[in-house]
């Protein structure tokens, strides 16, 4: 999600969305986990992670992602490489047809010359979606943008707005998370919209599931959903 260009002339932030996003860059700050690419890796290699974690788990990715990133250092090696020789190393992910996707991902990239730096060029690359740009642009390149998915809408909509999120719209097309997606971020440098990001999965993953560990979550004091649940229900 761009949102450098769109801040300028946002309202002024609400006392519950500074608290939020205090809280929120605390737990990505302090408490999140840490994955080896959100390390010191290329901006490849951190695709390479994405690019696998839009499918399955963190744990697995953790797994497969050392030895994608050992055998294949650059995307000029994996553009020579065969899908066989990735499945080999990705079979935890039960993604098969991902191994002959990436090896496309590589050529397309060997082929232009580089992944890209900004949204547009990034999501013009094969199997890759605004998502992937996002988490790229932020967590790649340091540019203030924010990938959107179900786990940031689920965490979001129930700390601002109070209810479950309903089906539709997807993350990219629901305006009023967008809208306080803006908000949450307004003015931040990029370090500290990773840390937003990052607290915000790390809720999302621990306490906010389909049944939510409320009293343990650290968003406990400005939720607007955990207020609205009956006080037994909460502390169940
Ligand atoms: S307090 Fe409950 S509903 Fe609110 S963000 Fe945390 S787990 Fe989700």
């Amino acid at each position: 999600m761009r949102t450098e260009a769109r801040m300028r002339g946002s309202p002024k932030l609400s006392q519950a969305i500074r608290v939020l996003r205090r809280l929120l860059g605390r737990v990505g700050r302090e408490d999140a986990i840490s994955y080896p690419w959100h390390g010191r890796v290329s901006v490849f290699h951190l695709l390479l992670a994405e690019f696998y974690l839009r499918r399955t788990t963190r744990k697995v990715v953790a797994r497969v992602f050392p030895l994608l990133r050992r055998a294949y250092p650059t995307a000029s090696r994996l553009a020579l490489g065969n899908p066989a020789a990735v499945w080999r190393l990705t079979r935890p992910t039960g993604l098969r047809n991902r191994s002959y996707e990436l090896i496309r991902l590589a050529r397309a990239i060997v082929s232009r010359g580089r992944i890209g730096s900004d949204h547009d060029e990034i999501e013009s690359l094969p199997s890759v979606g605004p998502y992937i740009a996002d988490a790229i642009l932020l967590y790649g390149l340091g540019h203030c943008h924010f990938p959107l998915d179900e786990n940031v809408r689920r965490v979001l909509v129930r700390a601002t707005r109070g209810s479950d999120p309903k089906a539709n719209p997807r993350p990219y097309q629901d305006m009023s998370l967008v809208s306080t997606v803006r908000r949450l971020i307004l003015g931040l440098p990029a370090e500290s919209v990773k840390n937003v990001h990052r607290g915000i999965l790390h809720v999302g993953w621990k306490y906010c599931r389909a049944d939510p560990l409320c009293p343990e979550c650290p968003l406990l004091s400005t939720c607007e959903y955990s207020r609205a649940r009956p006080r037994r229900q909460r502390d169940k």
